[in-house]
């Protein structure tokens, strides 16, 4: 199993540091090879994603990435900016399927800005289709609105496109995480006005066909975002398109509170996955020590759980993390009064040691 380490700017060779102890902790046969991206892949080979980067990612099985970006680099022309690194990745390794758990441990559900009671003990994760929908779709642009009442005005318009084998390809994800979870999946689509969502709802009804187990239902996106804060807790799964994602993850992001605790990772059609915190490079704390790898150390769990299927090495790891939080040790963005304020590496040996 060999592993991309891809550690990029701020913070992220801070945690990246923990994650692979984490991972040496376990006593499995892992190939580690380390590589520069994002803003030091500029500063040192001249471009974000450096093509020796993408061929280490590209040979991997895996990508364990961090966090890049640094205002240093905001004046840089686009293509050069850090941020391009991961679209970059994700437009070379085929990175179709997006999976965001939010995960809020009862010991932390003090940070959340919604009654214990509602978000105490969360855990559900969205798929995420990556690549389609409204965001890549032509035609789009300006043009002198052809109609309507505003006809000959400057208009801007974009196309919400799916097609039927790009929606049946991440259904099948949206089943397969079911199956390793609560086989419950709950479908996201706005049917009763897009076109696009009536295609979307036929096809994911008849990808059921193939994973009987899975109970199945579906939500208009709107209702999902009034469940997501009204009764998260009836949530596991929930699959959707690209722009709904991007908000309703976001939103069920939030519900936890703390940005340092969220995973995610990106599969291609194989399973191969780039696993990276849902945060950014964090400049504001990068180089002091105390920004919280745990994180990156559930995205190193999701790497063992969906690309290498070593479900248990990742239950151990959830586990040692449950364990430590239990034991009241917190870095500074869950730290609440009462509890052990505890640095980046501190964090890290005590998960170690949880292990
Ligand atoms: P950010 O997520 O880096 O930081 C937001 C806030 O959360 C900051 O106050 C930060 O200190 C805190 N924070 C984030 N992660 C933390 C952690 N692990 N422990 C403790 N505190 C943490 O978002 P931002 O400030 O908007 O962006 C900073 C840079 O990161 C920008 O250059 C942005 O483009 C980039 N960015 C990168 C990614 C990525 O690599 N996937 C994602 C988002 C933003």
């Amino acid at each position: 199993m060999k592993i991309a380490i891809l550690p990029g700017d701020g913070i992220g060779p801070e945690i990246m540091n923990e994650a692979v102890r984490v991972l040496n902790a376990l006593g499995e046969n892992f190939e580690m090879e380390w590589a520069d991206v994002g803003g030091v892949g500029y500063a040192n080979h001249g471009h974000p994603l450096p093509e020796s980067t993408l061929k280490l990612a590209q040979e991997a099985d895996a990508v364990l990435f961090g966090a890049v970006g640094d205002f240093k680099y905001d004046t840089l022309e686009r293509a050069l900016r850090p941020e391009q690194a991961i679209l970059g990745l994700r437009k070379n390794l085929k990175l179709f399927a997006n999976l965001r758990p939010a995960i809020l441990y009862p010991e932390l559900a003090g940070a959340s800005t919604l009654k214990p009671e509602i978000v105490s003990g969360l855990n559900l994760l969205i798929v995420r289709e990556l690549t389609g929908d409204i965001y890549f779709g032509q035609p789009r642009g300006r043009r002198a609105a052809p109609d309507g009442a505003f006809k000959g005005a400057v208009e801007g318009f974009d196309t919400m496109r799916y097609s039927e084998p790009e929606i049946r390809r991440i259904a099948h994800v949206g089943f397969q995480t079911a199956m390793k979870r609560g086989k419950k999946l709950t479908s996201v689509d706005k049917a009763n006005v897009l076109e696009t969502s009536q295609l979307w709802r036929e096809t994911v009804i008849d990808v059921a066909k193939e994973y009987p187990e899975v109970k199945l239902d579906h939500m208009y996106v709107d209702n999902a975002a009034m469940q997501l804060v009204r009764a998260p807790k009836d949530l596991d799964v929930v699959l959707t398109g690209n722009i709904f994602g991007d908000i309703l993850s976001d939103a069920a992001a939030m519900l936890t509170g703390s940005i340092g605790m969220l995973a995610s990772a990106s599969l291609d059609e194989s399973g191969k996955g780039l696993y990276e915190p849902s945060h950014g490079s964090a400049p504001d704390i990068a180089g002091k020590g105390i920004a919280n790898p745990l994180a990156q150390i559930l995205s190193a769990a999701m790497m063992l759980r969906y690309s290498f299927n070593m479900n248990e090495q990742a239950d151990r790891i959830e586990s040692a993390i449950k364990k430590v939080l239990a034991s009241g040790l917190r870095t500074g963005d869950i730290y609440e009064p009462g509890c052990q304020r505890v640095g980046t590496k501190e964090m890290g040996d005590a998960v170690v040691a949880a292990l």
